[in-house]
């Protein structure tokens, strides 16, 4: 991606920052509903649900028409959206359109399409959640090896690369080593932090950790972040997670939002999906984002098409705020907030 093109996308969000245009300027696309891992906190349980995935024919129209709304940065994740046989000609289209592409995988076929697709890949998303026994149990044996690999793999390429470590409450005490271990990498962390606690029995186990051990992981973060570890996310996003009201509610709603006092809602980073980013579920649903699916009644690109699926969106009744730190920082991005900015430009020219 070359300069030109990241001031390009700057000025595009500046000028809808100033005019207060709607358009889908970053899309993350859920590309096939199916998955080679069955990790046990997979917040759309794709590995098990293995949904439908949309036709190519059906991908590349939509690409066009994103294309000509204006879209600069499509995120192409799954389930795994490697085990698509055409996954490099669908990478391909949205490189030949001059888009921005991240490419959210679990690294495990990285090393089969890396030599086609590095020059066409801003940024490859891998994940992982803790020391090898921890990953390993939670996402499946020999990952931990294999996404260090695929790290390796991406950095021979010199592709850019940021790793997202889910954070419960079983690989609380792994925060600090994972920060150690990218730093090694030369790569980016994120940590999002699902608040849940999982045993055996998998994602039906899920209970909320309370506010006090939610507050004390965002500021062991923040730590990190001082103490010059390459944690990615801007210090405004945290500053949200430190203060949000109540962490029993993940979101509110517009009215709930008015309802709180104005030191409450003084943090409240302000929600931009369905209005400078969207989520294109594996089957063609179109949410303001990731968080949403299932919650929503949408409209779907294969009946709908793109645009009318998006502009949908503006007539729907949804959450304006999160503490959701990838999609926190998203909206910060969307906004073209100047810390979330800076990181951007940071990791383009001095990564890790
Ligand atoms: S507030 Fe967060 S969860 Fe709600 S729509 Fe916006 S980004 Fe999604």
């Amino acid at each position: 991606m070359s300069l030109i093109k990241k001031i390009g996308m700057g000025t595009s969000l500046l000028r809808a920052k100033v005019t207060g245009r709607r358009f889908p300027f970053m899309i993350n696309w859920a590309i096939t509903g199916r998955c080679n891992l069955r990790c046990k906190h997979c917040y759309g349980a794709y590995g098990d649900l293995q949904r439908e995935e949309l036709p190519a024919d059906i991908i590349f129209r939509t690409i066009d028409q994103l294309q000509e709304m204006g879209t600069r940065r499509i995120t192409i994740e799954g389930g795994e959206p490697l085990v698509r046989r055409d996954i490099v000609d669908i990478i391909d289209y949205i490189n030949s359109k001059g888009m921005e592409i991240s490419l959210c995988t679990n690294g495990i076929l990285l090393d089969k399409y890396i030599s086609r697709i590095y020059r066409k890949v801003d940024l490859i998303v891998l994940s992982l959640d803790g020391r090898q026994e921890y990953n390993d149990w939670l996402r499946g044996k020999g990952t931990f090896t294999k996404t260090l690999h695929a790290m390796e793999t991406a950095a021979g390429y010199n592709v850019r690369t940021l790793v997202f470590a889910t954070i419960i409450d079983n690989n609380i005490n792994d925060i600090e080593y994972l920060a150690e271990l990218i730093k090694k990498y030369r790569a980016n962390i994120t940590y999002n932090i699902a608040v849940a606690k999982l045993d055996a029995a998998g994602r039906n186990a899920l209970n909320k950790v309370d506010d006090e051990q939610y507050r004390n992981v965002v500021k062991r973060i923040i730590k990190l972040k001082q103490n010059g570890y390459p944690v990615y996310y801007s210090d405004k996003n945290y500053r949200q997670a430190l203060h949000w009201p109540d962490f029993k509610k993940e979101c509110y709603l517009p009215a709930e939002i008015s309802a709180l006092s104005a030191s409450r809602r003084k943090y409240l980073i302000p929600c931009f999906a369905g209005r400078r980013f969207a989520f294109i579920e594996a089957n063609g649903d179109v949410y303001p984002c990731y968080q949403t699916v299932g919650t929503l009644a949408v409209k779907n690109i294969k009946t709908d098409g793109i645009r009318a699926s998006f502009n949908h969106l503006q007539t729907l009744n949804y959450c304006q705020a999160c503490y959701n730190l990838t999609l926190a920082e998203l909206n910060l991005q969307a906004d073209l907030d100047m810390g979330s900015v800076f990181k951007v430009i940071k990791n383009y020219f001095w990564p890790g």
